[in-house]
């Protein structure tokens, strides 16, 4: 047996879980924080500057590495881990995020998806089953179901149609299996209803999978409705499987969601903002842009020991950004990355030393966000 969760212990004041996840390429402690390496690199930084910030982890594209490189390639290169140069642990998405938010560029049928591509207009399907096998060539070691995730504005008759199809295509997903040695997580689907979430939730843990996700969150819905749906959600999920939150997010969002019960992580948030001169710091954003920071000879955070804050000041950074220097987005990304996954570290002590009820509160509060944790806890059971 090459995959195992085990549950090392509960915080006595919220519902944070410290955990261990075991793959075939290595232990993932939890809650983790998973860079998105969408086409098989975490954009801008190298496996060996990951490492340095203790990455555990990484996401790659189904739908992404399926059209390009393509399954021949990658195969030819010997697989994902192989391709990239990475030896930890990689979880794969199933490529329906991608496909549904193609919108008018998809057919959805019974069978599966047919799409054109984005990047020349080929015609291709994904289906349950594809999508399996295009995870397992790729190696994954915790590969996700196909599912249908709606967008936040549709109908509550088409977020219920896609909650039962995703249902029926995560059994297909479960029979297409053909290896043992890694995870297969199940998607809950439902959007913001909590009726439809217990459905689902009851759907996908009667099949039975090793791990559960919560999808179709954080796609336009506002915080307000996520942190809701979170705290309504999570504790549906089995407690002796770990729980993902997909596509998510923020400091802020993190430290809410690990207060609830969620183990895992992956947004390409922190990456997307530092190429574009947004980066973290426990007293709000900052943009490297601005004209105030020309002779700021500060490190982006003074309380960040990732290489970026170490070695390098406010006014070099938005030096390197002025001068289109490739350096800035790969020092940037560094940063952000490093800045959440410490903070995840931090979490995880937090949990163990029991002083994380405490912690979320203080960094809350200087992210802002105090009152609307204080205003989502204090809320009646939905
Ligand atoms: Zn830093």
């Amino acid at each position: 047996m090459s995959y195992a969760f085990t549950l090392l212990g509960d915080d006595a004041g919220s519902a944070a879980r410290r955990g261990r996840l075991q793959t075939l390429h290595g232990v993932i402690e939890t809650p983790t924080f998973m860079p998105v390496g969408t086409l098989g690199t975490v954009k801008g930084v190298t496996p060996a500057q990951l490492k340095a910030l203790g990455a555990q982890v990484i996401l790659g594209n189904t739908y992404h590495l399926y059209l390009r490189p393509g399954m021949e390639v990658v195969e030819a290169l010997g697989g994902l881990h192989r391709m990239a140069g990475w030896d930890r642990p990689i979880l794969t998405d199933s490529g329906g995020f991608q496909v549904f938010s193609l919108r008018d560029r998809s057919t959805i049928r019974e069978s599966g998806v047919t799409f054109s591509s984005h990047l020349d207009g080929s015609r291709h399907v994904l289906t349950p089953e594809s999508a399996i096998a295009i995870q397992e060539t790729l190696g994954s070691d915790i590969m996700m179901v196909f599912d249908e995730c709606p967008p936040a504005d549709a109908s509550a008759q088409r977020v219920r149609a896609a909650m039962e199809r995703t249902t029926r295509w995560a059994k297909r997903c479960l029979e297409a299996r053909t290896r043992d040695d890694n995870a297969l997580f199940g998607i809950v689907q439902g959007g913001v209803d909590p009726q439809l979430r217990e459905v689902s939730a009851r759907a996908i843990t009667e099949i039975g999978f090793d791990g559960y996700a919560l999808g179709g969150l954080s796609v336009g819905e506002g915080r307000y409705d996520m942190w809701r749906s979170v705290r309504h959600a999570a504790p549906l999920l089995p407690t002796g499987s770990p729980r993902y939150l997909m596509g998510v997010g923020t400091p802020e969002d993190l430290l809410f969601s690990v207060g609830h019960g969620i183990d895992m992580f992956d947004c390409v948030l922190p990456t997307r903002n530092a190429r574009n001169a947004r980066v973290f710091t426990f007293a709000g954003d900052l943009n490297l842009r601005n004209a105030a920071f020309r002779l700021d000879d500060r490190p982006i955070s003074d309380t960040c020991d990732c290489y970026t804050c170490t070695n390098f000041s406010r006014g070099y950074l938005r030096h390197l950004h002025k001068a289109k220097e490739l350096l800035f987005s790969t020092l940037t990304s560094i940063h952000n990355l490093g800045f959440l996954i410490a903070m995840m570290g931090r979490l995880r002590s937090a949990i163990e030393d029991g002083t994380f009820v405490e912690l979320r509160r203080d960094l809350l509060a200087k992210r802002g966000c105090l009152e609307l944790l204080d205003q989502v806890e204090a809320e009646a059971p939905r």
